[in-house]
């Protein structure tokens, strides 16, 4: 390689990783991106696909007593949690629950409103100049439901949205049929959400944009992040090409990041969230036109490249513990029951970690205390969403641009 000398130096090649690497190359920028594996082939790779156009409310801790002592004995479908992992991430749970009191959880609101707002447009020009219309479908999701109480408690949460402008239809029982003839199990109808878009294999959108970045000029390389040092005025890699430097350096690490900034000094209040994913094939002539989620079980199936996925909800662990898929295991005899699901397609469950801050909003800020370093992590639930125009936002700011939105909420000084 003839190039050892970057203007910029992202570290992590996600989806976050990639899209900060492409929108700071349109800014003239030499860049090279690291990863020690394929680009998107971790917590980008089994995702549930949706670029989440109307999620202006950041999942929040649930505050509700009655809620909380289900959640104690650990039998519910939406979260799980191993029992020896909670002495370890009390902190970021207590911090995580007292941010979700109603006042403060006004804050993350705010914060995500400008990120959401432009996070499909961001990443509309990627699209298409990584050639990847095909990976996408612009039907938005449905959220269905069986109960009335989950009607009420679905409608109140679009109500909620049209203040931000979200579209949405609201489906009774042959309305749903219309748009998803096979759905069962009793469901009585749903809330369609027209404005996001669903990606139909998201690793395959990282490979077209990990390409596009190459094309562009950029370098992408397999090596080990822990390698970085600053030198005087640089940032230094090795690689098994020998040292790389660059004026800035992006940290994209993920789940990873926590502990890769902990050893600069900086001890954020993060976790993890894991997630498990299955494909199934589909029974008969049996169509899935949308993206629907299960309001009552809490969980996602998805039209996908490779059969319909289902995702699963949190999961509080450690994030390198053993699988324990028991949430996949409890909701696919329900999921079979609402979609003609056949047979499994992937030998094991996958299994990926979200990497969570305890305010609900991600990091996307300078280093306060190392020149040329910036964060780009903790997007939760959302990073496909939002990796976009968290990549503007970087690209601008180390420009010296003036940002297209302000980034004060994103500021690591917040914790
Ligand atoms: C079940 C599930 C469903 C989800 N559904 C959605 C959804 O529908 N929509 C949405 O927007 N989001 C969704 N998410 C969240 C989304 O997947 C994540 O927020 C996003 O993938 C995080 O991207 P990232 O680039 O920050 O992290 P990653 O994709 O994990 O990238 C980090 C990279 O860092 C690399 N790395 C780590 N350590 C080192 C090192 N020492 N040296 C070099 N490289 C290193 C890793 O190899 C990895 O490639 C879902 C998550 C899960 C688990």
């Amino acid at each position: 390689m003839a190039d050892r000398s970057f203007d910029v130096m992202v570290l992590g090649a996600g989806i976050v990783g990639l899209a900060v690497a492409l929108k700071t190359q349109e800014k003239g920028k030499h860049v090279l991106l690291v990863d020690q594996a394929e680009a998107g082939s971790k917590t980008s790779y089994g995702n549930a696909g949706i670029i989440e156009r109307a999620s202006f409310m950041p999942y929040s801790f649930p505050r509700d007593v009655r809620e909380l002592i289900e959640y104690a004995f650990n039998r519910r479908t939406d979260a799980h949690y191993h029992f020896g992992a909670l002495a370890s991430v009390a902190p970021w749970l207590f911090r995580y629950w007292w941010n979700s009191e109603p006042k403060r959880y006004e804050r993350a609101i705010a914060g995500a409103k400008p990120l959401i707002e432009n996070c499909l447009s961001e990443h509309e020009p990627l699209i298409a100049a990584a050639g990847a219309e095909a990976l996408i479908r612009r039907t938005g999701w449905i959220r269905a439901y069986r109960t009335e109480k989950k009607a009420e408690a679905s409608l109140r949460d679009a109500e909620k949205l049209k203040q931000f402008g979200v579209i949405f239809d609201v489906l009774d029982k042959a309305g749903l049929a219309q748009r998803e003839p096979h759905l069962g199990d009793g469901v009585i109808g749903a809330v369609h959400y027209k404005d996001p878009a669903n990606v139909s294999d998201p690793q395959g959108l990282s490979l077209a944009y990990r390409a596009l970045f190459e094309k562009r000029g950029g370098v992408f390389l397999n090596a080990d992040a822990k390698s970085l040092r600053e030198e005087g005025k640089e940032w230094r890699i090795i690689s098994p090409l020998g040292t790389l430097k660059a004026k800035d350096v992006v940290i994209a690490l993920g789940p990873w990041a926590q502990e890769f900034v902990r050893n600069f000094g900086y001890d954020l209040p993060m976790g993890v969230k894991r997630g498990y994913r299955m494909h199934y094939g589909i029974t008969g002539n049996a169509v899935l036109n949308h993206t629907v989620y299960d309001a009552d079980h809490s969980y996602v199936i998805a039209p996908m490249t490779k059969g319909v996925r289902l995702t699963t909800g949190a999961e509080f662990a450690h994030r390198d513990a053993k699988p324990t898929p028991v949430q996949l295991e409890r909701l696919e005899p329900k999921a079979r029951k609402f979609f003609p699901l056949a047979e499994r397609r992937d030998a094991e469950p996958w299994l990926g970690a979200r990497p969570c801050t305890s305010d609900m909003l991600p990091v996307i800020s300078k280093a306060p205390q190392h020149k040329g370093m910036w964060f780009a992590f903790g997007h939760a639930h959302h990073g496909l969403t939002l990796s976009a125009v968290t990549g503007r936002l970087i690209a601008e700011m180390i420009a010296g641009e003036e940002p297209f939105i302000d980034p004060t909420p994103y500021r690591v000084e917040r914790f």
